[in-house]
């Protein structure tokens, strides 16, 4: 028996967190779920959005599954397990299951990885006043030489690329294409940047990157800027494998991605760091259709299912996938955003069935 520990977070989080786990014990797998205090509830009963006692629970779960974040206080959540517990790989899968809604003439065999480094860029959010950088580094200018204290007021963000935060991830990125390799995928690693504007910031990210992968001779290697990125996503989706991303394109690039291959209600994630994890759609908490019932868990339990085979339990997390996979072929019980009337409830039974 595995322990999960699961948190619904805000708005469809909290929904689809509890579809999803309904789903899991009635399936019978070998798990003991915790639904422990977090977020605004928590905020209010222990003084804290993640209580000490639910730090501890998640630190001796076997796999931790989340929903999704809103406000702030749902945010402190998303704090707590991605960036304060170093979970610096964000994979992404996009994957097309027959069936599913895509936009694309023919989005059959989109089979790819978004890649996001969690820790660095600028996501973690390392925010000041201008006026404050300015006296800081009164030398700083940008192209045209225009100097940042120039400016009567305003607002900076810092983007930062470290050598080691760049190579940890890029072995991540070889180590993950060298196992889709095995599994039958291209063994590809493509690298987003805009280096061509960004050249000592994205272009010690794409230099420090192309120096770990040469190290990897059975993988293939190319590179593309953020924009012509974007446009391939939508062109040619099944020619990619694991694109690596800084975190603000990978975001961007991934949402892209999932809309491609059948919809943000259909994208799972998993955040890895060395001796952590912890799995959440890609989504947020979708405030224009929380509390209706009807947002689709698909992403919730595609993560559960990544989660599944992080802790061992890979047989049960191929037969969950199987299970999503069968429903989509089928059509009937698809929720509002793949064109059909299922609730979200609705959606888990028939999955359940599937999972016979
Ligand atoms: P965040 O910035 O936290 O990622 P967001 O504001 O970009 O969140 P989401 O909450 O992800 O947006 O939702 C974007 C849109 O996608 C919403 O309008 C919502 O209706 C739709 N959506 C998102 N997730 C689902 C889902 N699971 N099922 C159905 N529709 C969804």
């Amino acid at each position: 028996m595995k322990t999960i520990v699961a948190l619904g977070g805000e708005g469809i989080g909290v929904e689809v967190v509890d579809a999803t786990c309904e789903l899991l014990a009635a399936a019978g797998f070998p798990l003991r779920i915790l639904t422990p205090p977090h977020g605004e509830a928590a905020q209010k009963t222990h003084g804290a959005p993640v209580p000490d006692e639910t730090k501890r629970l998640c630190g001796q779960a076997d796999g931790i599954l989340f929903g999704a974040a809103g406000g702030p206080a749902s945010v402190a959540v998303i704090t707590y397990l991605r960036w304060q517990q170093d979970a610096y790989a964000n994979v992404r899968p996009i994957k097309y299951y027959e069936g599913a809604h895509s936009p694309l003439a023919n989005p059959h065999g989109i089979d790819f990885v978004v890649l996001l480094e969690n820790m660095e860029d600028l996501y973690p959010a390392r925010e000041g006043d201008l006026e404050e950088l300015g006296r800081a580094m009164p030398e700083l200018c940008d192209r045209i030489g225009k100097r940042v204290n120039e400016y009567d007021m305003g607002r900076f963000a810092v983007k930062v690329v470290s050598r080691r935060g760049t190579e940890r991830i890029a072995r991540f990125a070889c180590e993950l294409a060298l196992k889709r390799k095995a599994r039958g995928h291209a063994g590809k690693v493509s690298c987003v940047t805009k280096s061509n504007l960004l050249r000592r910031s994205d272009g010690f990210f794409r230099e420090v990157v192309e120096g770990v992968v040469a190290q990897y001779r059975d993988l293939a290697y190319e590179h593309f800027q953020a924009d012509d990125a974007s446009r391939r996503l939508v062109r040619f989706p099944q020619s990619l494998d694991v694109l690596l991303c800084m975190n603000l394109y990978g975001d961007i690039l991934s949402d892209l991605a999932a809309e491609a291959a059948g919809g943000l209600g259909m994208a799972p994630s998993g955040c890895f760091g060395d001796r952590w994890a912890y799995f959440e759609s890609i989504h947020g908490s979708a405030p224009d259709i929380a509390g209706q019932g009807i947002a689709n868990p698909t992403a919730t339990i595609l993560s559960a299912a990544m989660m599944l085979e992080h802790m061992g339990l890979a047989s049960e997390a191929q037969r969950l996938e199987a299970a999503v996979a069968c429903v989509y072929r089928a059509g009937k019980h698809l929720t509002r955003d793949q064109g059909g009337t299922a609730t979200a409830s609705e959606f888990c039974k028939a999955t359940l069935e599937a999972l016979g």
